[in-house]
């Protein structure tokens, strides 16, 4: 049986005193799915503070292809391993359409974050033209295929995907559970034509706008392993009602 994921990625969001009366509230929540939260890089140090004697654990929104040395304002992957982060965001579609971020280079991040032990969460989708093309899984299927080519199938049994919809991100549409379950089985068929074993325990989220009142539909389909919330997780009580749906 996979586990159960919520993970909230509170963006660029926040202030020290918003961000720890998130903290404290998300560390009170009682749920029997794995809670991650990615906030804002400044204040990862506060949040894995509050959080350490919690079963919450904290991730990051982004990390740099090097390991070390002049690239300014950037953040290794090895900084956040030392400061006790355990996930990094790899690929989120603000990561690729905003700053330029390729298949390529979203590989490069996937293999760094696991090179230093940490698990990246892998987001994938498409966009509305893209899904109106009736290409959404060649799109799915060539940003998957970037990463299974350079870090190879063995690299998913310590990673977790994303299935975010380009257009239900932040827009308060949501994809359908069946339209969404249609993704996630694609997904895991296309790991498991390689690997069935790795494709089986992959954990596969939904992100977009998912909400506290389509938590659950989302959540009770086969392939949906949890979900990736954006706008929702700001709010304490809603990201509560999302990580029990789960
Ligand atoms: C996200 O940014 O990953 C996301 C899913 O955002 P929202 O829930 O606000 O659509």
């Amino acid at each position: 049986m996979r586990k159960k994921i919520v993970a909230g990625n509170w963006k660029m969001n926040g202030l020290a005193e918003t961000v720890q009366e998130l903290s404290n509230a998300v560390a009170d929540i009682q749920a029997r799915c794995e809670i991650v939260v990615f906030p804002p890089f400044v204040y990862l140090l506060t949040v894995i503070d509050m959080l350490r004697n919690t079963p919450v654990r904290v991730g990051a929104q982004n990390c740099a292809t090097a390991l070390l040395g002049a690239y300014t304002g950037e953040v290794s992957a090895p900084m956040l391993k030392d400061i006790s982060c355990r996930y990094v965001l790899v690929g989120h579609s603000e990561r690729r359409s905003l700053y330029g971020e390729t298949d390529a280079i979203v590989a490069e991040k996937f293999m760094m974050v696991q090179q230093v032990g940490l698990t990246p969460m892998l987001c994938v989708g498409e966009t509305r033209a893209e899904r109106e093309a009736g290409k959404t899984f060649a799109v799915i299927q060539a940003q998957l295929d970037a990463v299974l080519q350079t870090a190879g199938v063995s690299a998913f049994a310590r990673a977790v995907i994303a299935y975010e919809p380009v257009w239900a991100i932040g827009t308060g549409l949501t994809a359908t559970p069946e339209q969404a379950q249609e993704v996630h089985a694609k997904i895991r068929e296309h790991i498991g034509a390689i690997d069935g074993k790795i494709a089986d325990s992959l954990p596969i989220l939904y992100g977009g706008s998912v909400k506290a009142d389509n938590a659950t539909a989302l959540f009770t389909m086969p392939d949906i392993d949890g979900g990736l919330v954006g706008g929702a997780s700001l709010d304490a009580a809603a990201f509560a009602k999302i990580c029990h749906a789960a």
